[in-house]
Formats: C-alpha cells, structure tokens, sequence
C-alpha cells in the first residue's frame, strides 16, 4: 500500500495511506490537512491514482508545490519511491509500495532506515496448491494423500484401493483424476 510520511512544520511525523484522489492544504476540508501550515494553501496540491501509480500535481498553490526540491509547476509529475514533496513548511515523503514482489532489501541497501518499515504483505502469497496437473497417472503432486488402502483425491474423496494391486489406475469419482495404486 502506497502512503505518505508527513512531517509538519514543527517536525512531527505521521503517516498516512494512499489511496484515489487525495487533496493536500491547509483547509481542514482536505483529505490531508496540514493544519497550522500557514505557507500551504487551503487546497495546494493532489496526489491521484493512475492505475498502481500515483501522479501529483499543483492546484494553483500560492507557494508552489516542490518534488525532491524542484518546483512542479503546471506539470503532472509521476511519483517515486522515496520521493519528497515539500507543501508550504510540510513535507511529504512517498512511498509506493510497488506491486512487483520486492525482495526485502540486501544487507547492503544503503542508509535510509525508513525502508526497514515497508516490509510488505509477502505473506499469504504462496501455497494455493499448485493447480490441476492434467489427467496424468500417478497425481502426488496435487495434494492427494496415497494411504494404504485408500488414496485421498486432492478433491477430497476417498478412494478404496484394497481390492486394486500397485499399478492400477483408479478414478475419483467425483473430480474425474486418475491415481495410480502405488506399490508396497
Ligand atoms: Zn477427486
């Protein structure tokens, strides 16, 4: 989840989610408002959403709106990792959170320590069984369970396998895939 690091005027720090349009200025009517932040405009800038990508541009702020220290100007400006967005005495630190899985960060990743707290959601993500394997003999792969007598289908019917000998084909009833009975 993309989100912003802000740190007011007199240097405090809070953290806020991205997520659609967000309004940034000094009206408490924003979606982020910079209360106390006399140099920002009631309403300065937006961020928007494009997709899995956030753009940020000014909305006729008196001071101007700076990414990285360079005035925006009229232009749409694509954000970027660790970008820093200075509105009136504010600053806004983006960070992404890109969907692309990345990795968590080499012993070498350089200064910065705030990158230590985008851990991710990396969780979750595996095991979702690996999917039909097509009708091939044999299964195990799939998740089917090969018991003594009986092979459980990744399905999760039970099929006997005390009157068959190793070798033998044997159909799920229910989801159609075949086993074969393994040997002793
Ligand atoms: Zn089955």
């Amino acid at each position: 989840m993309a989100r912003l690091i802000v740190t007011s005027p007199e240097g405090r720090q809070t953290e806020r989610e991205l997520k659609g349009t967000v309004v940034v200025g000094r009206s408490k009517d924003c979606d982020l408002p910079l209360a106390g932040d006399v140099k920002a405009s009631r309403n300065h800038c937006k961020i928007e959403q494009r997709g899995s990508e956030f753009v940020l541009s000014d909305m006729g702020s008196a001071n101007g709106t700076r990414v990285n220290g360079e005035k925006i100007g009229q232009r749409i400006v694509p954000l970027e990792e660790g970008d820093v967005i200075v509105v009136g005495g504010s600053k806004l630190e983006f960070h992404g959170a890109g969907a692309s899985g990345a990795e968590p960060s080499g012993p070498g990743a350089s200064g910065g320590g705030i990158l230590d707290k985008v851990k991710g959601a990396l969780g979750g993500v595996f095991s979702k069984g690996k999917g039909g394997g097509g009708g091939g003999v044999g299964g195990g792969a799939d998740g089917a369970v090969f018991g003594d007598k009986t092979i459980t289908c990744s399905c999760g019917a039970v099929l006997s396998t005390a009157a068959k000998s190793p070798g033998q084909k044997v159909g799920c009833p229910r989801c159609r895939k075949i086993y074969a009975v393994p040997g002793k």
